[in-house]
């Protein structure tokens, strides 16, 4: 049965925990980081980050300021569109779990070309993946694959202290989640689930996307095919 993941961010506390707890359990490499007078550390996913907690601060409509934190990683689309370019260009590269849904990045990414690698990326609606420059493998969250099929949690939900991460079967998850939406409504009537029909990682949001991270939502992954492979060849990063 698929599984899911539903980050509910009501809840977030923005311990890190979980960002930690991922660099430990996949013995990920230290960042040199510096301040930068954000929380916000590591700025942004990296190959030694497959989980990032993001922090975003504003001013809401009646003048309150509001910070949000977004524990950002990989979305395991339904049908993941970094896989569809990846097949088009070294088939393996990228596989999908049908059992679990994990959509897993293999060694064989080290065969993709820096420019190959750049389309791979700008296919994720979520900018999720990124390249290790000196090896050229491509890596992201692994939805903890190993622990999942050893029927343990992933790491960042075992460890996360609030209710924030939650996994399971996506029937469970979808459930839990519409149902805390309901009750978060109440709070918060802007309150939604991020992209929840094709993503098997379903945030709660309780305020409007931008206000937390600029890929926070996206629009529904369609299929790549091969005319919308080649219009995005040479695109810049973004
Ligand atoms: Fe938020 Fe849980 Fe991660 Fe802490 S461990 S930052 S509460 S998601
Ligand atoms: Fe692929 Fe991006 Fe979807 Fe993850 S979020 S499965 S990297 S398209
Ligand atoms: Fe990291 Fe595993 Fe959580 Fe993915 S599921 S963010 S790999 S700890």
């Amino acid at each position: 049965m698929p599984k899911a993941f539903f980050i509910d961010t009501s809840r977030c506390t923005a311990c890190r925990g979980c960002q930690l707890a991922c660099k430990e359990w996949h013995e990920l490499p230290t960042n040199k980081t510096k301040q930068r007078g954000t929380h916000q550390n590591p700025p942004d996913l990296n190959p030694g980050n497959y989980k990032l907690v993001r922090f975003n601060e504003h001013m809401d409509d009646i003048g309150v300021v509001r910070w949000n934190f977004f524990p950002d990683q990989c979305r395991h689309c339904v049908v993941p569109p970094c896989k569809e370019v990846a097949d088009m260009i070294l088939e393996g590269a990228i596989l999908r779990d049908d059992t679990t849904g994990a959509v897993l990045f293999t060694d064989k990414t080290k065969q993709l070309s820096a420019d190959d690698a750049q389309v791979v990326r700008e296919s994720c609606p979520y900018d999720i993946p990124r390249r290790n420059e000196e090896t050229g493998l491509m890596s992201k969250c692994t939805m903890c694959f190993e622990r999942v099929t050893s029927g343990m949690l992933p790491a960042c939900v075992k460890v996360c202290p609030t209710g924030t991460m939650n996994f399971g079967e996506r029937e469970a998850m979808l459930e839990l989640a519409n149902k805390r939406l309901a009750e978060v409504k109440k709070t918060f009537p802007n309150a939604m689930l991020a992209d929840p029909d094709f993503t098997s990682a379903i945030f709660l949001l309780t305020d409007a996307p931008e206000n937390y991270h600029t890929y926070a939502v996206a629009a529904a992954p369609e299929p790549m095919d091969r005319k919308r492979f080649l219009a995005g060849l040479g695109k810049p990063l973004r």
